[in-house]
């Protein structure tokens, strides 16, 4: 008989990252809980990185690990280059090695520039500009030391960077954020230049508008919701999964030859929709 939709995806997606070791930083809450959940459903053993919150953390790791695969929570700030150099250690210990490096924890501190402190401008490219360089930078270490294992992957290792559709859209009253996320594009890029040639694939996702608590104000009530319909072509605020579905393609072999590339997952926002009516 044929399940669900929702079981059918579970059936073919549980053999696309068997045997693939992956890492999720700020995985205890929105787009990252999701994207650990989906990597565990798709086969992969996964990390569950945490700064706060052990709690949530370890009922991710729980439901990751009824799809059978292995799972535990780290926690580590992802702005301090030990914390990120003994995650990393800890995982390659337990697992053996990691595939798959999803660096996503993020953070806002928002201000007008003229109000903004220093502290906030500095906390916010810290944790996520300097935070993916770090986990980025231990993933790749691992990636050259083990080569590519053609029976896991047809990729030495696999980046995804958490970007935003605001490393190109300008956004006032967030220059500290919007900045870490122009940063994260080139941060990218010259990663995946830099790797390619050792079969390392680095991508970057550029969500949208997600319902997640980073974001609450903008979608919790009718009239917000309303007006962020407006800047949304396809007429849908986005949930963590369809992020968290992007990231397990990113991370795939289906998407191999993908290098250097963001996927925008937004509705289309990145359209101007403004101009719809003519501008
Ligand atoms: P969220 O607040 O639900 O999750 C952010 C996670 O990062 C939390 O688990 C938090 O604890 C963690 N974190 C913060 N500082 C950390 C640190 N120093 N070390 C380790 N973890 C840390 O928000 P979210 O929406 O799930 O955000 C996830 C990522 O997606 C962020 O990079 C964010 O910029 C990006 N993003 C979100 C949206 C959206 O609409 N929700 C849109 C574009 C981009």
């Amino acid at each position: 008989m044929a399940g669900s939709a929702d079981e059918n995806r579970g059936t073919v997606s549980a053999q696309l990252l068997r045997g693939q070791k992956a890492l999720v930083t700020g995985a205890n809450s929105g787009i990252g809980m999701a994207t650990a959940i989906a990597l565990g459903r798709a086969g992969a053993d996964v990390v569950v990185n945490y700064v706060a919150g052990a709690d949530e953390a370890e009922k991710v790791v729980a439901q990751i690990k009824d799809f059978g695969v292995r799972a535990y929570a780290h926690e580590a700030d992802v702005s301090d280059e030990a914390q990120v150099v003994a995650m990393v250690a800890r995982m390659v210990e337990a697992f053996g090695t990691i595939d798959i490096m999803v660096a996503n924890a993020g953070l806002q501190r928002d201000a007008a520039a003229t109000e903004m402190t220093l502290a906030q401008w500095q906390k916010v490219i810290d944790v996520n500009l300097t935070g993916q360089f770090l986990c980025a930078r231990e993933a790749a270490k691992e990636f050259l030391r083990r080569g590519v294992v053609e029976e896991v992957s047809r990729a030495a290792g696999k980046i995804i960077c958490m970007s935003s559709v605001h490393q190109i859209i300008p956004w006032s009253g967030h220059v500290n954020y919007a900045s870490s996320k122009g940063g994260v594009a080139m941060l990218m890029q010259t990663l995946a230049q830099e790797l390619a040639p050792q079969r390392i694939r680095v991508n970057a996702v550029a969500p949208g508008a997600i319902r997640t608590p980073i974001n609450r104000d903008a979608w919790s009530s009718p009239e917000a919701e309303a007006d962020l319909l407006r800047l949304i072509p396809y007429r849908r605020v986005g949930d963590p999964e369809d992020i968290a579905n992007a990231v397990v393609a990113l991370a795939s072999d289906l998407l191999d030859y993908v290098v250097g590339a963001t996927l925008y997952v937004d509705g289309g926002m990145t359209l101007f929709p403004g101009f719809a009516t003519g501008g």
